[in-house]
């Protein structure tokens, strides 16, 4: 494993981080999915055995069970980890509720302290808004001293990129998690400007959802990149940036866990050719298509059970890597199989409840029913 130092947090961290929003799941015997408890906690302990010493979960990841395996997997490892989690911001209505909900969280985690609490997913605005209703950074900075936390931290969701360096800006924080890849690079300026001020930066959807691992051979070829190298490339070009300390992966199974680790333990900088090569790549698939959909559910649930992230990943399948065959046979199964879950396109009433949350912003309206017409 590689290891760096987190900024100025002087933490010593696994430049691969065991994000939990994703453990695996199985059916519990009321029909409804939960965490495989067993097979998570095998996972995370071969995570720290691979070296991996940064684990990240949050209060809501699997409704809260996330934080309660993660505690059951540290067990008998917790000062040899460090635990970051995160305060969900609409749930701090008043002064007091971060405490509550801190202390309910430690309880989850079965520990006495987190190393980095993260307000999670915060925009300038909707942070500003909290911190006038509830005093957030005040209960930040008792619980800091009364070493509840050890670190302050924020996740990064906004519109705006510049709302980055306005929140880095204020002083609060000493690290930061966003959303970076070579399909979004958005946040690319606020990172720079996050690590010169001294913050540990870590990057979420560092492979893209995977999206740069499958591309067509002639694809890449005419970009001048080995294809022999290009599974590496998404990856490389993410840990090549200097403002980037961890690449935080939500894994959900064993061998991606191995594959994972074994990339980020033998990382190398990509060279001036291979960089402007996947660059080249990057914008060669973006006019094949704008559906950019990494998965990461912030749009779930939706209130009349589409299957938002998977029918975009069947639309990736069918309209970026030509599987128009696999992507049709799946999008027949969705609602017919208990591992196909949900409803598929037709249902969606358009009340536009999820495109409030897509990171990505996406047109998810739209796309569903292009997806639909092309799938269905
Ligand atoms: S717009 Fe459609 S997919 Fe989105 S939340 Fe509403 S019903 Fe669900
Ligand atoms: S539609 Fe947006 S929020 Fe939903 S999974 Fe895709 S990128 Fe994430």
């Amino acid at each position: 494993m590689n290891y760096t130092t987190f900024g100025d947090t002087k933490e010593r961290v696994s430049r691969l981080g065991f994000g939990c929003m994703r453990l695996p799941t199985r059916l519990g015997q009321d029909g409804k999915e939960q965490v495989d408890e067993e097979a998570a906690i095998e996972m995370l302990r071969k995570g720290y055995e691979l070296g991996i010493n940064y684990f990240d979960t949050a209060y809501f990841y699997h409704g809260g069970q996330s934080e309660v395996v993660l505690g059951k997997a540290l067990q008998g490892l917790r000062d040899r980890v460090l635990v970051s989690s995160k305060c969900p911001g609409d749930r701090v209505k008043k002064p007091g509720d971060y405490r509550r909900i801190l202390e309910e969280q430690l309880t989850r985690l079965g520990t006495d302290h987190l190393d980095f609490y993260h307000y999670h997913g915060v925009s300038y605005d909707g942070f500003m808004e909290v911190e006038k209703r509830a005093g957030w950074h005040a209960e930040a900075v008792k619980a800091k001293s009364e070493g509840l936390i050890r670190h302050v931290s924020f996740s990064f969701h906004s519109e705006k990129p510049e709302d980055m360096i306005r929140l880095v800006d204020t002083g609060y924080f000493e690290t930061v998690l966003c959303q970076y890849n070579v399909l979004d690079r958005s946040n690319e300026a606020g990172m720079a400007h996050a690590k010169a001020k001294g913050l540990g930066v870590t990057v979420m959807g560092p492979l893209g959802g995977g999206r740069i691992s499958g591309l067509p051979k002639e694809l890449i070829e005419k970009c001048g990149i080995e294809v022999s190298a290009s599974a590496e490339l998404g990856l490389r070009f993410v840990a090549t940036n200097p403002n980037v300390d961890i690449l935080l992966s939500g894994m959900s199974a064993m061998p991606q866990l191995l594959e994972n680790a074994a990339t980020v333990s033998r990382l190398t900088p990509l060279s001036p050719a291979e960089h402007e090569g996947i660059v080249k790549m990057a914008e060669e698939m973006k006019t094949l298509s704008d559906l950019y959909c990494t998965g990461c559910e912030y749009c779930m649930p939706c209130p009349f059970e589409v299957n938002i992230p998977f029918v975009f990943e069947q639309m990736n399948y069918h309209k970026v890597y030509g599987l128009t065959e696999l992507a049709r046979k799946n999008y027949a199964m969705i609602g017919k199989m208990p591992w196909f879950r949900g409803k598929n396109a037709a249902a969606c009433t358009e009340c536009g409840e999820c495109e409030t949350k897509c990171p990505q912003h996406l047109k998810i309206r739209d796309q569903l029913k292009e997806s639909h017409a092309a799938l269905g």
